[in-house]
Formats: C-alpha cells, structure tokens, sequence
C-alpha cells in the first residue's frame, strides 16, 4: 500500500502546475475541414521578389535569401467569409500591406535538400505580412533590429490553409492585392527569387523546421499604406483569398 501511494504521488508531481493558464495554442483554418493547424512559429523571407526590391530601394541580385520572424499569435483567421479587421496598430502612422504566399510545414527537418523540401509542406496559403513601415524604416536607420516594424499584434492575417494533397505545390499563379477595389500589388508565384523549395532549404541550414511552422515567401511590388476604413482583399491563384479590413477606431 505505501508503494501504491509513492506511485501515486510521483504521476501528481509529473503533471505540470502552471502559476497562470497557458496561453491558448495559435491555429490557422484549414480549407474543407473543422480541424485546424497549430501554429508553431512564423518565419518570413525579407525580399523574394526583384520589382519590390527596387522599390524598396535595393539591388535585386540574387544575395541570398534573408528571415525573419513574427510571432505566432500574430495570426488570425481572415478568409473572406469572415469579415476579418484590425484596429490601426499603434505608434505608427504608415501601416504597409503586404500580401505573400504562406507555406505550412507539417513535418520536421533540418538541412534539407531543395529537392527534398517540398516534402516537408503541409499546405498553403494567402497571408499578409502587416508592416509598420516607418516603424522598420527607423530601425534600419540605425541599425537596430527591425523586430517592431513587423512583428506586432494581429500582424500576419491569414486566409484558410489548402493542404498540398489537394492544390499540389504552385509554381505559378497571380499574388494580387487590393486596396477599396483597387489594384495595388500584382505578381506571380514564377517570379520568386528563391522558390518555395529553396527557402525551405535555406531556413533548414540554418534552424531545425518543426509541424507547425509558418513561412511567408515575400511580397510582389506594389506594397503601400492601409488607412482607417479601408478594406483589402487579396489572394493567390489556385490556393485562396483573404479580406481585412481596418477600423474606423
Ligand atoms: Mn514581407
């Protein structure tokens, strides 16, 4: 009996107290099912694609490929059924958007090869990645990091994620966005500098990807402010749309 009892108390001791609840787990919609995609971590490509590197002033030669990173709950659900919006996020009085092509990971690697990587993909989707680009710009003036200018509350709105059994893994296919009705950044999943593979690739040599981990691929021209009532909708062919709006405070 007091063997029973000693056992008894060590399976207690292993159950885990926390002093306050554990945040709930971050998760993004999955396209056709109830079930939904935990959120690990959200990994993002800075320029991988050669007309926004112009315009953001820089040299499209094909350096390679720089990251980094948002928090996973700045995700949320933002397909267009939703009526997704945000409040004007703070500190910043020039919020950028920027509409990209997420990749969900669904199984884990490190140093994996190009030709491997797309193994690793769960599946797809449309994602913003929000800046605040006065926020980013300031930061690279001096040299700190960019962490504020990107990775804030509610930052990375995300359409429904298309698991790759169904879509594939796109090559090509429009990544548009619109702002009030109006076109404002178009280009095609061809132009990538670096391709889903490769990024896969690349972020692998350096951290151990895990199920769970996001990565938005980068942004096509065209990116710009996002006012007080303002509506986006935005998307990539054959995987899916987003729409978000901005409130009116
Ligand atoms: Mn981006």
């Amino acid at each position: 009996r007091m063997l029973m009892t000693a056992r008894v108390c060590v399976a207690a001791a292993m159950s885990t107290d926390y002093v306050i609840p554990p945040p709930p787990t971050p998760s993004a919609a999955i396209h056709g099912t109830s079930e939904r995609f935990a959120l690990r971590r959200v990994l993002c490509v800075g320029r991988n694609y050669a007309a926004h590197a112009r315009e953001m002033g820089q040299d499209p030669e094909r350096d390679p490929p720089f990251f980094f990173a948002k928090p996973a709950d700045s995700v949320f659900d933002a397909h267009p059924s939703l009526g997704a919006s945000i409040v004007y996020p703070p500190l910043t009085e020039n919020l950028h958007h920027e509409i990209e092509l997420a990749v969900a990971i669904g199984i884990a690697g490190r140093d994996i090869p190009p030709g491997q990587a797309l193994d690793h993909v769960f599946g797809y989707a449309p994602a913003l990645d929000l800046t605040r680009r006065d926020l980013q710009k300031a930061a690279k003036a001096k040299g700190h990091p960019w962490e504020f200018g990107k990775a804030f509350d509610r930052s990375a709105p995300l359409g429904a994620i298309v698991p790759a059994a169904q879509i594939g893994h796109p090559t090509r296919g429009r990544v548009w966005l619109e702002v009030n009705g109006d076109v404002r950044q178009e280009g095609d999943l061809s132009e990538l500098i670096w391709s889903v593979a490769e990024v896969i690739a690349e972020l692998s040599a350096s951290i151990a990807l895990a199920p769970g981990d996001l990565i938005l691929t980068g942004t096509p021209a065209g990116v710009g402010p996002l006012n007080p009532g303002d509506t986006v909708r935005a998307g990539v062919e054959g995987v899916g749309a987003l729409a978000l709006g901005v409130a009116r405070d």
